[in-house]
Order: C-alpha cells, then sequence, then structure tokens
C-alpha cells in the first residue's frame, strides 16, 4: 500500500503530524477498504 492516501480521520494523528507517513493495512472481506494503522480508521480507497 502505498501512502499517497490520507486519512480523513480529523483526530488522527497523521492529520496533525505532517511528518507522519500515511499507511494503511487492507481490510479483509471489504472490498477497497482500508483502516489507518494509527487510528483504526476505516476508509474506502480507490
Ligand atoms: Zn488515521
Amino acid at each position: 500500500m502505498d501512502n499517497n492516501y490520507k486519512c480523513n480521520n480529523p483526530k488522527c494523528i497523521t492529520t496533525t503530524e505532517k511528518y507522519i507517513h500515511q499507511k494503511f493495512t487492507k481490510i479483509k472481506n471489504k472490498e477497497d477498504m482500508y483502516r489507518c494503522i494509527y487510528c483504526d480508521h476505516e476508509q474506502r480507497i480507490k
């Protein structure tokens, strides 16, 4: 997973700490759904 995506959770640390690279993990059994490794927010990424 590359990090061209931004977590859309406003409370996520990556939205306030710009130097932190975005990281997501794929959610199994959910198509196009990924989870931010920092806040566990799930969002759809295409
Ligand atoms: Zn996040």
